[in-house]
């Protein structure tokens, strides 16, 4: 019933490997091949998603133009920004809704990021129209696709060039491993790909391989679970005093509502909502929580729970914007500790 966890860095000849750098073991192709098969591409494998993200940026040629969303995640932010710096290509912000401005960078750039739903504030942005083949298109349309997971979106299918995961999130699904993914639109590209991860050494590990793979296994039930939780907490947060605003692509008040509703088959485990009061409130409020983790990551089996502003390169966030992570606890055991903790937090405010 399961993959071997063939750990080998080097094979004698004879056989069609040569060294693990270059030709990675059985247990990592069948990763591969599984992602490949669910996103409907070739598959290249990382040792985690940022190392997936730095393959994506080494398309760009030097001197080139990176658009991105607005709210994006913090580390491809950083990553994008640094390169930037260093004068190795140029970095334009978009506003995640604005059609036009997105078409015209991907008519003048060299590689398009985006991601959708965006980290925290779960924008959806318009993948339909975005990545639908047209003349005039010159970037390389990659796509993060790890909120929404190959389950709830398929961005090859709507003519994206390569899509992103972070596999250390739902496909992993039990922060026990990091890893990445890229899925591309071609056997070419891919190659590229390979080629990089071989020179920059960004192989996974073999029982990363095998842990995503039994993670997987049990991604629709998971992600199935936490959304169904994150629609009961999502209402119940926005119909009670101490919150002030509930960002849940599956309500019909999400700014991106539309979007979502066409474009994604579920609307996720992922919300974020916004207090009153300021952040020592909500740090209490978080400090008080116990079903739920406080830290930082997404996509396990347990709830977590983050103030995304207190990160670095996150200033364009409300301070009080809590992202929770939904996971597999009982819904009443997660609404019970967030009226508990919400009771020791916000008293003074009725
Ligand atoms: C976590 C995350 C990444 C980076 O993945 P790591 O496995 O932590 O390197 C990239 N994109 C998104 C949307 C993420 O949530």
């Amino acid at each position: 019933m399961n993959v071997p966890l063939v750990a080998a860095s080097n094979y004698r000849p004879g056989g069609d490997r040569y060294y693990g750098r270059t030709d990675v073991s059985e247990t990592i192709e069948a990763f591969e091949e599984l992602l490949g098969g669910l996103e409907d591409g070739p598959a290249v494998a990382f040792s985690s998603g940022m190392a997936a993200v730095a393959a994506v940026l080494s398309l760009v040629p030097v001197g080139g133009e990176i658009a991105l969303p607005g709210d994006c995640y913090q580390g491809v932010t950083q990553a994008v920004a640094a390169g930037a710096g260093a004068g190795r290509w140029r970095a334009r912000v978009v506003p995640t809704s604005a059609v036009d401005e997105w078409r015209g960078a991907i008519d003048q750039c060299d590689l398009v990021w985006l991601e959708s739903p965006t980290n925290p504030l779960l924008e959806v942005l318009d993948l339909d129209v975005l990545c639908t083949p047209r003349p005039g298109r010159r970037a390389l349309i990659a796509v993060d696709n790890t909120f929404a997971t190959p389950l709830a979106q398929r961005p090859l299918e709507l003519g994206a060039d390569l899509v992103v995961h972070s596999a250390t999130k739902f496909i992993g699904g039990h922060s026990d491993l990091l890893a990445g993914a890229v899925v591309a639109r071609d056997l070419a590209l891919a190659g590229s790909l390979r080629e990089h991860r071989a020179l920059a050494g960004s192989v996974p590990g073999v029982l990363e391989a095998f842990l995503a793979l039994r993670g997987a296994r049990t991604l629709a039930l998971r992600l199935g679970r936490g959304q169904e939780s994150a629609t009961v907490l999502a209402d119940r947060l926005a119909g009670s005093p101490w919150v002030t605003r509930v960002r849940y692509p599956g309500r019909s008040d999400h700014a991106t509502a539309e979007a979502a509703q066409r474009q994604l088959a579920g609307p996720g485990a992922l919300l974020s909502f916004d207090t009153i009061g300021g952040v020592d409130e909500v740090e209490t409020f978080l400090s008080a929580l116990r079903v739920v983790t406080v830290a930082t990551s997404l996509g396990g089996v347990e709830s977590t729970a983050e103030r995304r502003a207190a990160l670095a390169g996150q200033e364009h966030l409300p301070p009080t914007l809590v992202r929770l992570s939904v996971g597999c606890e009982h819904v009443e055991d997660l609404w019970d500790d967030m009226v508990q903790a919400a009771a020791t937090a916000f008293t003074t405010h009725g």
